[in-house]
């Protein structure tokens, strides 16, 4: 029987897909110490320079002094803390949401929140290019019709809606596309969804601290509010710390914190992640010099990517891809530039679609400008000026 898998990761492995599990010695910060070596890093998603952040340490052990370790339980057996619920209240006033639940993390949020809000009756819209966690968390919920749009295709998108047979309609979109970097045209979608009565779940796991004013997110960036949308993002990225939330009307709010199955049996965050939260999210609203010197490092990189005539694309979040094409190529690059002192994840497919390997840079307010003169002078090497 174990020749079956033993024989399933060969292909894997001749595919030029598996990935290693590198070993990090350290915190998260623009070097990386990896299997004893160091690295100028691109490839977190601590975009904010979060996550090793002195205040937000500070709070976690405070915390961890009041309250140990473990959650002991799930958030409605024993394990919901005074700090999660102040953690909730601070983001629902912040983000102007009725009501707030924290969930242990983005992806369980998704395979717990989607299958209560979609049924047996329920059409899904779901953008081409999104999360795998949106993607799963439909799966569980089986849909009467899932329509997977085009990329962006708002237009497609309409005339998807302008023909649905059925009432309950749910348009599912990451707020910033998690391998592209690119926004979701939320105006339009939340239009779309006024206009045809559908509602609008936005994941914005990777535009919450990094866009719009106090980093509010692609919502607020885009400037759109809506009673149709439920707003969900993360804290693994820009926050720096763990876990995620849903956000939005009370009683929808209340409804998933009853029977989100995610909710009801795993077991709570430790407080101490929650109160480090808290902390790093008043860094992420007050803390605009974090956002401006990420702009100034996305602008130096996106001009130097152009210079060398590289496939970059333009992006005003912190993730910066170079589409480099086939798997083994994309790989070969990123051994190189490791061989030079410099870390960037390479992406292949199932993360993307075939084709379209790609480097994924993402930069972090912790980077500094000669930082990205050095990827630039890396990449330079690999790559040839042209490739
Ligand atoms: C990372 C990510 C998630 C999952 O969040 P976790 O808290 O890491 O489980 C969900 N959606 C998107 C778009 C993400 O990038």
């Amino acid at each position: 029987m174990m020749n079956v898998y033993a024989s399933r990761l060969q292909d894997w492995q001749r595919q030029g897909l598996e990935r290693p599990h590198h070993r990090v010695q350290g915190p998260q910060g623009p070097y990386l110490s990896v299997d004893d070596r160091t690295y100028l890093a691109f490839c977190s998603n601590d975009y904010l320079g979060l996550a090793n952040d002195p205040k937000v340490c500070a709070a976690a052990q405070r915390a961890l002094e009041q309250y140990g370790v473990g959650a002991g339980a799930s958030a409605l057996v024993c394990g919901y803390s005074v700090v999660q619920a102040e953690l909730e209240a601070w983001i629902a006033h912040w983000l102007d949401l009725e009501r707030v639940l924290v969930f242990s993390s983005g992806y369980l949020t998704h395979l717990g929140v989607i299958p209560l809000l979609v049924d047996g009756e329920t059409a899904v819209f779901s953008d081409a290019l999104n999360h795998a966690s949106l993607i799963d968390g439909v799966r569980l919920a089986r849909p009467a019709r899932l329509t997977i749009y085009p990329h962006g295709d708002w237009g497609f998108l309409e005339r998807s809606l302008r023909t649905c047979a059925f009432g309950h309609r749910w348009i599912l979109t990451d707020g910033v596309f998690s391998m592209d970097g690119d926004v979701a045209p939320l105006r339009e979608l939340v239009r779309l969804a006024e206009q045809y009565e559908a509602w609008v779940l936005v994941d914005d796991a990777h535009g919450l601290g990094v866009l719009g004013p106090q980093g509010k997110g692609s919502l607020a960036a885009c400037g759109v509010s809506s009673e149709r949308v439920l707003h969900m993002a993360t804290f693994g990225k820009a926050v720096g710390t763990a876990g995620a939330f849903v956000g939005g009307r009370a009683p929808l709010i209340e409804w998933l914190a009853q029977r989100a199955r995610t909710h009801m049996f795993s077991t709570a965050l430790p407080p101490l992640v929650h109160a480090a939260t808290r902390v790093a999210l008043e860094c992420v609203a007050s803390e605009e010099f974090r956002r401006s010197h990420l702009t100034r490092l996305g602008a130096r990189l996106d001009a130097g990517l152009q210079a060398l005539g590289l496939r970059g694309v333009p992006s005003c979040s912190a993730i910066h891809p170079v589409i480099v094409g086939e798997n083994q190529r994309v790989m070969a690059l990123s051994d190189r530039l490791r061989e030079e002192g410099v870390w960037v994840a390479a992406i292949r497919p199932p993360s993307v679609p075939e084709g379209t390997a790609r480097l994924r840079i993402s930069l972090s307010a912790a980077h500094t400008l000669e930082h990205i003169d050095r990827l630039l002078e890396g990449l330079e090497k690999v790559m040839g000026v042209g490739a």
